[in-house]
């Protein structure tokens, strides 16, 4: 019987085989879910994912991208935003 935390949501089964040849039911804390585009809804590529105590201790430069809007837009969305915001600009 799990305890009432394992049965949160937060935690997620990991089947483990033990020396003794039995199959024996962990909990392991489950990862966020990815970060995502603010405009397109993407998945963001470079930016890692994992359980907020060990995020910190990832360098800063380690968790999202080193560019304008790196870790909140896409490369696509950002490439357009930036060509928008020169040519208005330009009027
Ligand atoms: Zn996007």
């Amino acid at each position: 019987m799990p305890a009432g935390r394992e049965k949160s949501g937060r935690f997620r089964k990991v089947f483990v085989k033990t020396p003794g040849s039995r199959n024996v039911v962990h909990y392991r804390e489950s990862k966020p879910s990815k970060t995502i585009c603010g405009t397109c809804k993407k998945p963001l590529s470079g930016v890692p994912r994992d359980r907020p105590a060990v995020m910190a201790k990832v360098p800063k430069t380690a968790r999202r991208p080193e560019r304008p809007y790196g870790g909140v837009l896409c490369s696509k969305c950002t490439r357009q935003l930036l060509k928008d915001q020169v040519r208005g600009e330009a009027q």
